[in-house]
């Protein structure tokens, strides 16, 4: 294995276990390792720290152990099998409710650059390094040896999610078994799951929980759900009791799946209308009063130089929507932003409350989920931020 040496000094985020090596931090390496290799990480003195993935760009390494140990199906086996009993611990899996959750979750779980989304007897497995990449054949070994009977798919989906500049050509596909059986369940209602085409793993697991409460406040209120996509939102909502649910989304393709998820648990139920819209061009238009509005863009801010602008927008659309909906209505907002911080996040909303001249209250503070875990040592990990306002 190749050894890498860092500058003095630059081992101390390592040794409280941040798990990356910035590549400033670097002083020399024996050998000229490939994108994806294995090296073994020494302080200046030369004293084993860590071993990590090689990779090109501002981070030089991901670190998967900080033990001197072998990188084998036994060691994918441990890891996954921890992250599992995570899973079973919070009740997400193994569950004959709930067979959709993120069995992995990147540096969360301690395997940074890989994802697992489970949703049934299907894994949908996204490589965000070249090192998880080259290792993913025997990451599937593993993962059969950990689920057993219970995985019978795995999909590959990392087209998107490699580093473009390592021109892999990787193509999406199933490397276990194969099925055109997309349904899975969160708490009790269906969904298809597109993994095939679908943005991200083919659903946002991450919404669960949040999606849940929207259930508990829908009973009697007509709901908004903006930025819809698969319609996780209106589902629950619908179960919820609410008088009616409108989804929006900008793609055709996002209103055909709402539809399909709303007659697939609700076959015929007229309570619901899905829009194919731009989100501002919706608010700006609306004839309906809608008491329970639910906002969750997509990142508006992909990397720290979008901060402003993204913060910008996040004002204009909760102003947009706080202007508009009528007293004691609420308001469910969200970012999934990584770059945008929780207070950046909420400032954004305050000042959206001063343009739109609302009272507000904060009723709840939401986050990802734990199937989304964030690693102690590693912050950066925590994106999705929420809030749930009373507006007066
Ligand atoms: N709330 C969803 C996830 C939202 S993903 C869930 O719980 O699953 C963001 C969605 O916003 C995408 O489907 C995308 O098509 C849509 N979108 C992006 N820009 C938009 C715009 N300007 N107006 C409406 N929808 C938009």
């Amino acid at each position: 294995m190749t050894n890498l040496y860092l500058n003095k000094g630059k081992d101390e985020s390592l040794r409280r276990f941040h798990p990356w090596v910035f590549s400033g931090a670097v002083h020399h390496i024996d050998g000229n390792p490939k994108e994806g290799d294995l090296v073994q990480v020494h302080a200046s003195d030369g004293s084993f720290i860590a071993i990590g993935h090689w990779q090109i760009g501002s981070i030089a390494v991901r670190v998967l152990t900080f033990e001197n140990e072998p990188i084998n199906r036994e060691f994918w086996v441990r890891k996954l099998r921890a992250a599992y009993d995570v899973r079973k611990t919070i009740g997400v899996a193994d569950n004959e409710h709930n067979s959709t959750y993120r069995l992995v979750h990147g540096e969360g779980d301690s395997l940074p650059g890989l994802v697992i989304d489970m949703y049934g007897q299907t894994a949908v497995m996204q490589a965000h390094s070249v090192g998880m990449h080259v290792c993913r054949m025997e990451i599937a070994e593993a993962l059969k040896d950990v689920m057993g009977d219970q995985l019978q798919n795995i999909y590959y989906k990392s087209e998107t999610t490699l580093p473009y500049k390592a021109d892999l050509g990787q193509e999406n596909g199933f490397i276990l078994g194969q099925t055109p059986e997309d349904i899975a369940t969160e708490n009790g209602l269906r969904f298809h799951i597109d993994w095939l085409k679908g943005q991200k793993t083919g659903f946002f697991v991450d919404q669960r929980d949040n999606r849940s409460l929207v259930e508990q406040y829908s009973k009697g209120r007509n709901v908004l759900n903006m930025f819809c996509y698969t319609g996780g939102f209106s589902v629950y909502a619908m179960r919820g009791g609410a008088r009616l649910v409108h989804s929006v989304d900008s793609s055709q393709k996002a209103v055909d799946l709402v539809n399909a998820n709303v007659e697939l648990n609700f076959p015929g139920d007229k309570r619901h209308a899905a829009f194919a819209e731009d989100a501002f061009k919706f608010l700006d238009q609306m004839t309906e009063s809608y008491d329970l509005v639910i906002l969750d863009p997509p990142a508006f801010a992909k990397h720290r130089d979008a901060v402003r602008h993204a913060i910008k927008g996040y004002t204009k659309l909760n102003a947009r929507a706080m202007e508009k909906i009528p007293a004691g209505s609420l308001l469910f907002t969200f970012s999934c932003s990584q770059a945008i911080s929780k207070e950046q996040f909420r400032m954004a909303v305050f000042t959206a409350a001063t343009l739109a001249h609302r009272q507000v209250r904060i009723l709840h503070q939401l986050h990802q989920p734990a199937d989304h875990p964030v690693n102690i040592y590693h912050p950066e990990g925590e994106y999705l931020k929420g809030l749930v306002l009373y507006v007066e």
